[in-house]
């Protein structure tokens, strides 16, 4: 028999059970890796079913509980799963959307299983539903981690402080896991299922916040659109990436992290394919590429993995929560409240253009996101409710939001990952950014003229 098409160090078996003699098929939990193509869980899925002479079924839970999860996010995943119900089809592996708490889902589909392969989740919830599945489950319950690109133990037992002492740790270790992926034949095929019925299952989804509008203007979900933008992302040319990535008033990004978020691609693939279209005068902004793509996104991963509280103020480093407290009382140019900031009505114009962009179209760049974070630590009276606003609303707005790069990015705000800098009023010895730091870098006026042109005649939502 050949030996599963993943490297060893992405899986890890959950529980001791076996396999169970009588299991009908093997089930492959879907949650983190939203898509067939470049899925190591699928793909030692299917490997497992074939072993053991088996079909494969695909479940996913749906539940309008999710957690900080309104419609805006679940009409751009159900997009995806369209697509990836799709796929997994062509293929001979149907996919059924299961309504309920996933890891009751979980459970329910595993009773029937010989065996239960999962993906990877890092965030506390994602890791309960786990650690519920393995322990209930009376199979094997065998974990794939998929949406890095070095496993994360591999990588670091430990939080690490700052990327420079993540990424030599990353580096070691990353030709042994940027490669190609093979399909696995599947042998045992089963016919697919009906279409996905994105509105349908929208308005079956009773109690679903539906206070933030869909942003189907600016993104629509799904891996084959996820491949699109890439692929038109290195006809621009990586070099462009490098040059105007510090300037929001340019869109040389490659606007991945959403369909990253829902796992709609790969982290690999998307490293492939830039290590492929980068031209010999592009390693440089290759290398930069990947330092985000890699270094900055997995020391997110690191953190959510390894420190005891990721989501939590507590979880922030010592000295800055010091420092941040030391400085609660002191006098602030400006103090809001989360309505005035919820309706971009500040002093500030690269501000409100900011949120603006947020609200309407459920992306920010990531220049003007650092300024945003900082202004609101410095219109907020107490920086623990700083904390909580800031990650109230990246997580309601953005696309990308309730992803473990949402806490480590936040968390850059208030000093996680950094440095101490000299002290400043507010900040301490937080780094603090200003409006003229801004526009002695780059263009914000520029940037807010792009983003009026952007939501002209946009009503705003939710
Ligand atoms: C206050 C604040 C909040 C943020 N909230 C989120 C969030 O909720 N979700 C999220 O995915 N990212 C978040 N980021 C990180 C970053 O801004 C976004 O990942 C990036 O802007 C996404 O756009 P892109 O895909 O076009 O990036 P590109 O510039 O094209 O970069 C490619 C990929 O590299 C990774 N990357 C880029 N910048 C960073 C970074 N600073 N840290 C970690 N990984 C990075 C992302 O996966 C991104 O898709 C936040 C940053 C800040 C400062």
């Amino acid at each position: 028999m050949n030996a599963s098409p993943i490297e060893p160090q992405r899986l890890q078996t959950l529980n001791r059970a076996r396999c169970r003699p009588d299991g009908e098929h093997v089930l492959y939990w879907m949650q983190g890796s939203q898509r067939e193509a470049f899925n190591p869980a699928l793909e030692h899925a299917v490997h497992r079913a074939n072993e053991l002479s088996l079909p494969l079924r695909v479940v996913f839970a749906l539940t309008a509980d999710y957690p900080e999860a309104n419609q805006r996010h679940f009409r751009f995943m159900l997009e995806g799963l369209r697509e990836t119900a799709r796929h997994l089809g062509r293929r001979g592996i149907r996919f059924e959307i299961e309504p309920g708490d996933p890891a009751e889902v979980a459970l329910r589909a595993a009773r029937r299983a010989a065996l239960v392969v999962c993906d990877r989740g890092y965030l506390p919830p994602h890791r309960a539903w786990r650690e519920t599945l393995a322990q209930g489950a009376t199979c094997p319950v065998e974990q794939v981690e998929g949406d890095v690109v070095v496993p994360v133990e591999v990588a670091s037992e430990r939080p690490e402080v700052a990327a420079r002492t993540l990424r030599p740790r990353l580096l070691r270790h990353l030709s042994r896991f940027l490669k190609a992926l093979p399909r696995q034949e599947v042998a045992f095929p089963l016919k697919p299922g009906p279409e996905l019925d994105v509105e349908g299952l929208l308005t079956t989804l009773t109690g679903l916040d539906r206070s933030v509008a869909p942003v189907e203007r600016h993104f629509i979900g799904g891996p084959d659109e996820a491949r699109r933008r890439f692929e038109g992302f290195l006809e621009r040319g990586l070099a462009a990436w490098q040059a105007g990535r510090n300037h929001p008033h340019t869109d040389q990004v490659s606007q991945m992290s959403p369909y990253l978020h829902f796992g709609q691609v790969s982290p690999v693939w998307l490293a492939l394919r830039a290590e492929e279209a980068a031209g010999p005068d592009e390693q440089d902004a290759l290398n930069a590429f990947l330092e985000q793509l890699v270094v900055r996104r997995e020391l997110a991963f690191n953190h959510a993995a390894h420190n005891p509280a990721p989501t939590l103020w507590q979880g922030l480093p010592g000295w800055a929560r010091q420092t941040l407290m030391e400085h609660r009382a002191d006098p602030r140019a400006a103090l809001y409240t989360e309505e005035q900031l919820l309706e971009a009505r500040t002093h500030d114009p690269y501000w409100n253009a900011a949120m603006l962009e947020m609200r309407h179209t459920g992306y920010m760049h990531n220049y003007m996101r650092m300024y945003w974070g900082k202004k609101i630590l410095e219109w907020t009276s107490d920086p623990e409710e700083a904390w909580d606003r800031t990650l109230r609303f990246n997580n309601r707005f953005l696309l990308d939001g309730r992803d473990p790069v949402s806490w480590g990015s936040v968390g850059w705000v208030f000093g996680l990952h950094d440095r101490p800098w000299p002290s400043r009023a507010v900040f301490g010895t937080v780094r603090s950014m200003t409006a003229g730091g801004l526009e002695r870098k780059t263009d914000p006026r520029a940037y807010v003229l792009k983003v009026q042109g952007r939501l002209a005649g946009e009503a705003p939502p939710g």
